[in-house]
């Protein structure tokens, strides 16, 4: 059995009245133990708002956590925000490999790999998120470089390093764009990923592919959520535009 996640992704929106009035319409409506226990649900939210978050959903069903950590510990880096840090506000994920990162901040594979590792090393659950440019989509490149960007992990911290942690394939174009993937198409790349972890854990004893959560991120509504969640690879979504409305984002937490 896999777990099954909602993810939100708040990015650089917010603000603390708005915060608290979305947060207690979620946390009114998302109550776990009632027959859902192996899913669950979170916001990933600016750092500025941790402490507000962790107030506020402290003793409710909803998880939550940041959308980037440094990949450095501590020291003369002006700007960043540690792993441990997070985690010190009671977060349970991070966001590693945002493709807004990616293409906004310069963030390389390696540069993810190792925020993936500092992430894990503080206590949090890392959300690796891969996906193609619609130009690698048009050259046929997806599993290229979705492999690429799920090995620079591998590579660094070794298959065994996914237990515990989220996959969320979100293909670039389809991000913030009102573009979804088809389910089909999301879900061949889901099973692509799966079947290449499992290969990569083959030749040792980890066995991690069966239990990796993926999530599908990238245009994600309530109108669209639950014929992606249901293909069999798809355990669930990253939710950027629509997590911060909460008709929105529960319909999508609702088709889970
Ligand atoms: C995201 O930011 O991870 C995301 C998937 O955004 P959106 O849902 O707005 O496409």
């Amino acid at each position: 059995m896999r777990n099954r996640l909602v993810l939100g992704n708040w990015k650089l929106n917010g603000g603390l009245t708005q915060n608290s009035v979305l947060l207690a319409q979620l946390a009114s409506k998302i109550i776990f133990n009632q027959g859902r226990k192996e899913q669950a649900c979170g916001v990933c939210v600016p750092y500025a708002y941790l402490s507000q978050v962790q107030t506020l959903l402290t003793n409710t069903s909803i998880h939550w956590g940041s959308q980037d950590v440094s990949r450095f510990e501590s020291g003369a880096y002006s700007g960043e925000v540690s792993a441990s840090m997070v985690a010190e506000f009671g977060s349970r994920f991070a966001l590693v490999g945002h493709s807004e990162r990616r293409a906004i901040f310069g963030d390389t594979d390696e540069f993810v790999a190792q925020k993936f590792g500092a992430a894990q090393r503080a206590g949090l659950m890392p959300v690796l998120c891969v996906g193609e440019t619609l130009e690698e989509r048009a050259a046929s490149k997806t599993g290229e470089v979705v492999v690429r960007q799920l090995n620079a992990v591998i590579a660094a911290y070794g298959v065994a390093a996914l237990q515990g942690a989220v996959l969320a394939y979100e293909p670039v174009w389809a991000i913030g764009t009102g573009k979804t993937a088809t389910p089909a198409e999301a879900e061949s790349v889901h099973q692509y990923l799966r079947r290449y972890v499992a290969n990569a854990e083959s030749a040792g004893s980890v066995k991690v592919a069966d239990t990796l959560p993926i999530l599908y991120g990238g245009s994600v509504k309530k109108s669209n959520a639950a014929e992606l969640f249901a293909m069999p690879n798809i355990d669930g979504g990253l939710i950027g535009g629509a997590s911060l409305v909460a008709d929105e984002f529960l319909g999508i937490w609702a088709s889970l």
